[in-house]
């Protein structure tokens, strides 16, 4: 595929090994490469097996996309064998050696990029790969840093940085307010950083600071009409290192296989589902679903379904594999869903979102505010209840609720790691109930709700469209990486 003179450029996207991490980033390959820049995309064997489907969308496209499956030496990072993804992984408290065991891709990335001719033009890493940056020094490759969550978040925790307070507040629970925003944003540190606030972490999140500051440049996935302020804000924050803000990234997916491939394969086929929601009215639909690796225990699940079935509403509910314990199929079977089936959907494992999200009987979306999922819900134009879990979601949350006033919070204030394992439950089944009639509730809140996120639909759509925001970003961005290429040889 390589030629010596392609003039080309040639991207190496390194994106971290979890669904909510590298489905983004196969997007960006996909748009990078119709814009006619090479890309090759740096997987594991596990993970090039979940998406073998776009693995065979590439080729069939003769899209200019290479697919680098390299190992991933588990027992090395200290994983069970296979854990090859966040979500794999047997607990939590698995977590920290999953950060830093990706480490282990730093030898076979090294050894594919010294074979190739000519040198790439520039590397695109995942955030949470800090260890790309001493690839890219010794290779001599510019290098991007690829940021996940909103531009709103990483404002917040830039602002918080800045101002010191993750040392000057001690206290995990003290509320305090976000500096240097228009607007009055108050959280804790436990909310803020989520499972990542002991000194454990500190050295990953540092060199995770330091692969920031040395890198070329920032992408982001999110849309200038979106976050404004907050993305002009942090492009002065950054100085002369450039932002680009190239989303929503999801809206590369236009047709239904390819909104039904992505990240993993479906537990259920999407026409089934699709032909389940035909029979539904247009905006009745509730769906539920939180994303790749958060796990509900069994008595929160109780909980959920519980309120589903007490609002009287039709809903799509994905529950994961890993959730699927003996007593959660009683429960299911015992009663719950033959009470619930002239109007409840039940999926089992991984659910094709973006179809579900799309289809126009879908009128709510329940969310732990993974940005991805946001992002999905507003550019298929769906309000949101949110249920924020872990790291970026609570401040996503905010953002959702009080500034762009597209979701109503269900309200949850404990991240999930700091929940003790006994049982309890965050949210009660009655707030569930509530939260699904406010959203769904057709008073004047709601009809605004709905009218504000079909408004950012359509500037999303705009933003990616041939002269838009995103656009013009991502033409920007290859410009600049050919140009910096050009002098660096
Ligand atoms: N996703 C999906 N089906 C599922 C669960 C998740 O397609 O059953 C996708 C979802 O559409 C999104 C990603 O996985 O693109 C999850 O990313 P997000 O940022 O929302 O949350 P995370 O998984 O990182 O917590």
């Amino acid at each position: 595929m390589s030629s010596l003179h392609d003039p080309r450029a040639h991207f190496i996207l390194v994106p971290l090994v979890a669904q909510g991490h590298a489905i983004p980033m196969l997007d960006m390959a996909r748009l990078l490469a119709e814009r006619g820049a090479r890309v090759s995309f740096i997987t594991t064997p596990v993970n090039a097996a979940r998406i073998e489907a776009i693995i065979d969308q590439v080729k069939e496209s003769h899209l200019p996309i290479q697919f680098v499956i390299l190992p991933f030496a588990c027992a090395k990072a200290g994983l069970p064998d296979g854990c090859e993804s966040f979500d794999l992984l047997p607990s939590i408290e698995y977590t920290k050696a999953m950060f830093e065991g990706t480490r282990v891709l730093q030898e076979p990335l090294e050894l594919f990029l010294r074979e190739l001719r000519p040198k790439p033009s520039c590397l695109i890493a995942d955030m949470c790969n800090p260890w790309t940056m001493e690839v890219a020094r010794k290779l001599r490759i510019p290098r991007i840093v690829f940021h996940g969550p909103s531009c709103f978040y990483l404002l917040c925790v830039h602002n918080m940085a800045m101002h010191g307070i993750f040392e000057r507040v001690p206290d995990e629970f003290e509320p305090f307010l976000v500096p240097d925003l228009p607007c009055r944003v108050e959280v804790n540190k436990a909310q803020a950083l989520g499972f990542a606030t002991g000194p454990e972490w500190a050295n990953f999140m540092q060199e995770m600071v330091v692969a920031e500051s040395t890198a070329d440049g920032i992408v982001i996935n999110s849309y200038d009409d979106l976050e404004p302020w907050h993305i002009r804000s942090y492009q002065k924050a950054k100085g002369k290192k450039k932002v680009w803000s190239i989303g929503p990234l999801c809206l590369c997916n236009k047709d239904v296989t390819r909104k039904a491939t992505r990240g993993n394969k479906a537990s259920m086929d999407e026409h089934i589902i699709t032909k389940w929601l035909e029979t539904m009215e247009p905006g009745s639909v509730i769906y539920v679903n939180f994303g790749s690796s958060a796990r509900t225990r069994p008595s929160q699940l109780i909980e959920i379904g519980c309120g589903l079935q007490a609002s009287n509403r039709p809903f799509v509910w994905v529950i994961k594999g890993v959730e699927l314990t003996p007593e959660i199929e009683n429960w299911l079977s015992g009663g719950f869903e033959e009470s619930t089936s002239s109007r409840g959907l039940i999926i089992r494992g991984w659910a094709p979102q973006m179809v579900i999200l799309s289809h126009p009987a879908v009128g709510g979306f329940l969310t732990h505010c993974g940005w991805n999922s946001i992002l999905e819900s507003i550019s298929a134009g769906v309000p949101m209840m949110t249920w924020p879990q872990f790291s970026d979601q609570f401040l996503n949350e905010k953002l959702i609720v009080d500034e762009l006033r597209i979701g109503v919070a269900v309200g949850v204030k404990v991240p999930m790691s700091h929940v003790t394992d006994d049982g309890r439950v965050m949210v009660q089944r009655e707030d569930v109930e509530k939260a699904v009639s406010r959203l769904m509730d057709g008073g004047e809140n709601g009809e605004d709700r709905r009218m504000r996120v079909r408004e950012l639909q359509e500037k999303a759509m705009k933003a990616m469209e041939g002269g838009g925001s995103s656009y013009v970003n991502m033409t920007r961005l290859i410009q600049y990486i050919m140009e910096h290429t050009n002098k660096e040889l």
